[in-house]
């Protein structure tokens, strides 16, 4: 069980209460973390504040080396930290092992380019007054970064946006989620006591309060979470005139056109829906069929999802797909839109009800669905799979857009130009063209949500490291010259040359170069 001073919390901030963590799948107690005070989170940032120098100094470079070793460790380890995972949220180990994929992408990447993307840019000299200067920028961490995160990937969520904040020089407070803050919680763990890893990062635990006294500690804060929960960061992060940069919530659309691959489109909708027991912001949660498409893919869809094991399987065996619900909160969301839509006249082809024994719900395919219904409008975050018949393309794209979030969609059809055509039509931060999920795990691909699914993004190359930095403009004299032209005193022969200089340099016509009126534009 993971203890404060392993946490990188001093033995002076120790608190007395503790987060009881479960296992989902079978209710055991799987751990327990502190429930932190305000306090005990201003002691941590400032010994991360403290830290946070000596870290910038090292370079990309020298912070590289570091992370590495963190990566050597966490491969050494990843039996472990998938069991940790599977136990705090119940997934199944394939499911679970998808998560250190993204570890290892992550480092790897930034590791990789972190030097490049932080040197210092010379810029195009613009204007006159430029003519003498160089021109540079230089690229400065925020100092101590907020990382707060929510349940559904306790290793994924914090590495996508830890890692370049720490590559990027920052130092990084992590707040994981209080459903499932093991697994963070030892890899801060193992990098500060078993690699020895300089005092950059440490895990603050407990609920929403604790959040809360992170935003108000830190320089940037970075959120995954729910969309209510992320606008009263962004509002707090407003008041205290800190960036904030928000992953939230989705509510992401599958099209299929008459001339997809409908066994393709029917497996990608399985993976895509289903994965993590659909429990990922960018999860397909609703499904547009064109009319003459429909029949076969909600046949082919149902027979791959009866045919899902559900479970939590042991260790490396990968004998189930698709695991539990992290809580009984979502379990209950999950059972209320599956029963709503069936109260409303539509059909659950296949699974419908929640099991018995553990968190689990059946992965469920609802047909007969409409735009009134909760499970096509509200973010389920479960393993449904609500299917609508549509007339056209236009059909698709209007109830597509039809929600007031923006994160992803899918479009599944054999006509490149035509899903490129409809991806330009969707309201949303990604579109996958034939597949699924996959814009949101590629690290040179901005993911950002439209609409309430977001501010700011991750990723995108570089940008996903800049982020966390400030830019620092630099100006250098090319020339040792006493003094400028605009400075004072004002001579009137000086200046007025200097004016003539703006004309003859910024006008686009011969008229008004020399000082006089020229023709108007035409429109
Ligand atoms: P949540 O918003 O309830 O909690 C997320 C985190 O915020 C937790 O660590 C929680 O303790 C903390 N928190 C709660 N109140 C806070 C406050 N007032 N101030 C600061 N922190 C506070 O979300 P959840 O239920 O844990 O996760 C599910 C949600 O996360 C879904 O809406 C899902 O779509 C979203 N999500 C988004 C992405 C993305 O990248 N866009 C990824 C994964 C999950």
């Amino acid at each position: 069980m993971a203890t404060q001073t392993d946490l990188g919390v001093s033995d002076s901030v120790q608190g007395s209460g503790l987060i009881t963590v479960r296992c989902p799948a079978d209710g055991r107690v799987v751990g327990a973390v502190p429930d932190m005070t305000a306090g005990q989170v201003h002691d941590v940032a400032q010994q991360l504040r403290a830290a946070q120098p000596a870290w910038e100094e090292l370079g990309p470079r020298g912070r590289a080396k570091h992370l590495l070793r963190l990566l050597d460790w966490v491969l050494d380890n990843d039996k472990r930290l998938i069991g940790l995972m599977q136990e705090e949220t119940g997934k199944s180990w394939g499911d679970a092992q998808v998560e250190t994929a993204v570890f290892v992408d992550t480092v790897n990447y930034f590791t990789k380019h972190a030097a490049e993307f932080l040197a210092d840019r010379t810029v195009e000299r613009s204007g006159a007054m430029a003519l003498t200067k160089k021109l540079r920028v230089f690229h400065r961490p925020h100092q101590l970064v907020g990382v707060i995160t929510p349940w559904n990937g306790p290793l994924a969520t914090s590495t996508v946006d830890g890692i370049p904040a720490l590559m990027a020089g920052a130092a990084v407070l992590f707040k994981p989620s209080e459903v499932t803050p093991l697994t963070w919680a030892e890899v801060v763990r193992g990098w500060l006591t078993e690699i020895n890893g300089p005092p950059v990062m440490a895990c603050v635990t407990g609920g929403g309060a604790v959040g809360a006294a992170v935003v108000d500690e830190v320089d940037m804060i970075q959120f995954t979470g729910s969309t209510a929960t992320g606008r009263k960061i962004a509002a707090r992060a407003g008041e205290r005139l800190i960036p904030c940069s928000l992953e939230l919530g989705g509510k992401d659309a599958m099209i299929v056109l008459d001339d997809a691959d409908i066994d393709r489109a029917t497996s990608g909708a399985v993976w895509g829906g289903l994965w993590n027991s659909g429990q990922i912001c960018v999860s397909v949660e609703r499904i547009y069929v064109e009319d003459k498409a429909y029949d076969e893919f909600v046949d082919k869809l149902t027979a791959k999802v009866a045919a899902l094991r559900q479970g939590m399987d042991r260790a490396g065996s990968f004998k189930t797909d698709i695991g539990a619900m992290a809580t009984e909160r979502q379990l209950n969301i999950v059972e209320h839109h599956v029963t709503d839509a069936l109260q409303a006249g539509a059909r659950a082809v296949t699974g419908g009800n929640r099991r018995d024994d553990g968190m689990f719900f059946e992965p469920t395919v609802l047909t007969g669905v409409d735009h009134s219904m909760a499970c096509m409008r509200e973010e389920t975050f479960g393993p449904t799979l609500p299917v609508m018949r549509v007339r056209d393309e236009d059909e698709a794209i209007e109830l597509a857009n039809d929600s007031p979030y923006g994160l992803a969609a899918s479009v599944f059809s054999a006509n490149k130009e035509r899903a490129d055509r409809v991806a330009r039509r969707l309201e949303t931060g990604a579109v996958n063209i034939n597949s699924v999920l996959t814009a949101t795990m590629l690290l040179t691909l901005p993911m950002g949500g439209w609409k309430s699914s977001g501010v700011g993004g991750r990723n995108g190359g570089a940008a996903g490291l800049l982020k966390f930095c400030r830019q620092q403009a630099i100006v250098t004299e090319r020339f040792n010259l006493r003094s400028e032209p605009h400075w004072y005193p004002y001579r009137p022969r000086m200046s007025r040359l200097q004016a003539m200089l703006v004309r003859l340099t910024g006008a686009h016509d011969w008229r008004r170069r020399l000082g006089r009126k020229g023709k108007n534009r035409e429109g």
